[in-house]
């Protein structure tokens, strides 16, 4: 936000609001309040509704296409859900501790957690929990609201890696995000605690598929179908999500548009990531690394959260597909590192 806002934007849209009443200044806000972030690269920028990205384009366009790859404002998303296209997916266990995908939804007409109205946030709290509670089979769950858990479980699940954090973060809480905290957020998940779903943290809804181990094929496979599953129920209930064909799956942070996907895996490069050369190697990648406690933590035993980088563009397929290659290729390196061996010939090109 800050690279890309110049006096002119600022003067032609500071005046704007969208029909929901989202100004600029309430967008920006976590990027004037946070001039970056320890260990990820943010962009400063939230949406309050999905109209922001109208309205405020003049902003928006140039920081997705920094964040995206040069994403153009006349470029088309694609979607790609089908898992069994994916090759690979079965990482050695000896390195890869879990694997995990997750994506965002937003319900059109409802404001976005930035900008919500309590109301607004209880009704994505009972629509989706309505429509969660027709889920069967491998899938059926239960709902666990944030102010019916004890200090205690809510630890539990943040340790064991299912729930988000609590609103530590300043770049929540700069967004307007922990407004009423904990009131409206939940998280639901099914008996096998493989399919989780957040309810009203940075996005209306969060969907995730994760398991212990290197099966990377079966998380996706399982995230697919959970997630038109999802979709399917709720559209019983009337509801749409906020999609367009330029932006693909509309979310409150423009670093998630597209498929919202992130597909990642703790994985640990104890040796790799020593060389002068990782950081520049996950790049090449188009991977990112955060530590094995969410984004606002750093790795200090080398193992990291390895995952995508793109979201926008390209399908959930193809960005699942990077990973899988991606990540093979780390865990090769970091075998021959053990072997003392050179890790030249593995070096991918620079992008
Ligand atoms: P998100 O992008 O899904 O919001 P965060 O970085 O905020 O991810 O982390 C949310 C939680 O998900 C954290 O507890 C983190 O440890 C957990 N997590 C992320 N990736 C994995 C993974 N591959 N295996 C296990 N837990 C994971
Ligand atoms: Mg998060």
């Amino acid at each position: 936000m800050a690279k890309c806002l110049t006096k002119e934007i600022y003067a032609k849209l500071c005046d704007k609001k969208t029909s929901f009443g989202c100004t600029l200044d309430s967008c920006m806000q976590t990027g004037v309040d946070n001039p970056g972030h320890p260990f990820i690269f943010t962009v400063g920028l939230t949406a309050g509704d999905e109209e922001c990205y109208s309205v405020f384009k003049d902003l928006f366009e140039p920081v997705i296409s920094g964040r995206h790859n040069g994403y153009l404002p006349d470029a088309k998303h694609c979607t790609d859900l089908d898992a069994t296209k994916l090759r690979g997916g079965n990482f050695d266990e000896d390195f890869v501790l879990s694997s995990r995908v997750r994506t965002g939804r937003s319900i059109r007409g409802l404001a976005l957690p930035p900008w919500c109205t309590r109301s607004e946030r209880r009704k994505v709290e009972k629509l989706s929990v309505e429509a969660l509670s027709k889920l069967a089979n491998e899938l059926k769950g239960k709902y666990y609201p944030l102010n019916k858990m004890t200090e205690a479980e809510q630890d539990q699940l943040i340790d064991d890696h299912f729930l988000f954090d609590k609103p530590v973060s300043p770049l929540l809480t700069s967004a307007g995000m922990a407004r009423d905290w904990p009131d409206g957020r939940g998280i639901w998940h099914n008996d096998a605690k493989n399919f989780l779903v957040w309810v009203n943290e940075e996005d209306h809804l969060r969907l995730i598929s994760m398991e212990k181990g290197g099966n990377m094929k079966a998380v996706f496979e399982r995230f697919c179908k959970g997630v038109q599953e999802v979709e399917v129920s709720l559209k019983q209930r009337g509801c749409e999500y906020m999609w367009n064909e330029h932006l693909g799956y509309i979310l409150t942070c423009p670093s998630n548009l597209g498929t919202g996907l992130r597909g990642g895996v703790h994985v640990k490069l104890p040796l790799l990531c020593k060389d002068k050369r990782f950081n520049s190697i996950l790049e090449s990648l188009r991977l990112q690394k955060r530590g094995t406690g969410g984004v606002d933590t750093a790795s200090s035993d080398g193992t990291f959260d390895i995952s995508n980088l793109d979201r926008l563009g390209s399908s959930e397929l193809d960005q699942v597909q990077c990973v899988v290659d991606g990540v093979e290729l780390l865990v090769q390196m970091e075998k021959k590192l053990m072997a003392e061996e050179s890790i030249d010939s593995l070096i991918p090109p620079t992008k």
